[in-house]
């Protein structure tokens, strides 16, 4: 048993079992043993790879995206560029260097990271020394100053803890405690939660991302105020289904839940018809989601790749074709050449009456 383990198991055996929520956000955050806390997650030496880890393209579209919008804001002349979870700053990176040639774009901006990880907030002052841009870090989204702003979420909403109900007559919440072998168990709580009115068939799993939504109520409140915008891009469904996705992957593969808390990284699918809904509840707009594979394409990845791909040689051009096919070509789903065309979504909220983004056109009425 790790530390965590000890420290979490102390906790059950005081005060009875705790709720799957608290055990994954626990897992991901404590301070001192949470993974997000002193692991290197994302590389090939890490435990997964992010779309900006495959080519630069994804980061440098993304920054291209950002101008345009920073245009149809009306092009205020301080904007912030937010990025939620920035992981080693390579998109920010990429992104910045595209920004770059569209000056009166670029210098507008000051950039924003919100960043629990002190050891990826390290990789990240490595990535961005040369960007150019005035760079400020920040523990937590509320410290991210007003005005302005974009924002940017790769990958985060899937990072938050979720909760789980089990269905046996009634809704029970999804609790974590201790079998008689001392390892980590789930369970149930005695009591029902009569709040949830859906029905559904004994055995059934719901999984409620509701720190995600709280997040999202919090972005979307703000951009009721000043104008503004958020992408979210992260694998998910649009729309509403029972089941679980919450998965523990270590070291490219995936690993027991509720084995070794802290080491492997847990992640659930994000619900984005629930970040939708909350987006809209707090009085921004809501567009998408449509698939990555869409948005790159009408973002113009395939023709950045033929420009790309006409001074590159032989290594590189197979580099872009790789990465052509894990970004935007749907593929196979699984193993390490799935495709995150299709699985990964991408959403856009924006202050109420700012044009439609763009990419998102075609989707909304
Ligand atoms: N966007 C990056 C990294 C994705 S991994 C990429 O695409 O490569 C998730 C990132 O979110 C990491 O940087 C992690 O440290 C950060 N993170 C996780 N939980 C967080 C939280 N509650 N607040 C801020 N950042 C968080």
């Amino acid at each position: 048993m790790n530390a965590l383990a000890q420290e979490i198991a102390a906790m059950i055996a005081e005060g009875g079992p705790i709720s799957l929520e608290l055990y994954m956000k626990l897992a991901l955050a404590h301070p001192i043993h949470g993974y997000y806390r002193h692991k290197q997650p994302i590389g090939a030496k890490g435990d997964f790879i992010t779309a900006p880890e495959v080519h630069q393209m994804f980061g440098e579209l993304i920054g291209l995206w950002a101008a345009e919008v920073w245009h149809l804001m009306g092009e205020p002349p301080h904007v912030h560029l937010v990025e939620l979870g920035p992981g080693r700053g390579t998109l920010m990176a990429d992104a910045l260097r595209a920004a770059r040639v569209l000056p009166r774009f670029f210098n507008a901006l000051d950039v924003h990271l919100v960043e629990t990880s002190e050891t990826l907030t390290a990789v990240q002052r490595e990535t961005l020394l040369t960007c150019g841009a005035t760079v400020a870090w920040h523990a937590t989204w509320d410290d991210v100053p007003k005005g302005p702003m974009i924002v940017i979420a790769n990958e985060f909403f899937d990072a938050l803890p979720v909760r789980h109900y089990v269905y046996d007559g009634c809704w029970r919440e999804r609790l974590v405690g201790l079998a008689p072998d001392g390892r980590f168990a789930f369970g149930l709580a005695p009591e029902p939660t009569p709040e949830i009115a859906l029905k559904a068939e004994p055995g059934t799993i719901l999984e409620l991302g509701l720190a995600a939504q709280e997040m999202m109520t919090e972005i979307a409140a703000r951009l009721t105020a000043e104008p503004g915008v958020l992408l979210a891009l992260d694998y998910g469904s649009d729309a509403f289904h029972f089941g679980e996705s919450l998965q523990a992957v270590r070291a490219h593969r995936f690993a027991d839940v509720l084995e070794d808390p802290g080491e492997a990284d847990l992640t659930a699918h994000v619900d984005f018809g629930g970040l939708a809904q909350a987006a809209r509840k707090a009085g921004a707009a809501a567009h998408g989601p449509i698939s990555q594979g869409l948005f790159l394409t009408r973002l113009g990845i395939f023709e950045r790749a033929a420009q790309l791909a006409q001074r590159a040689d032989a290594r590189q051009k197979a580099g872009i074709e790789a990465a052509l096919d894990r970004l935007a070509r749907p593929g196979p789903q699984m193993g390490p050449r799935a495709s995150m065309a299709e699985l990964f979504k991408v959403l856009a909220v924006t202050s109420p009456g700012l044009p439609i983004p763009p990419g998102f056109e075609a989707d909304t009425a």
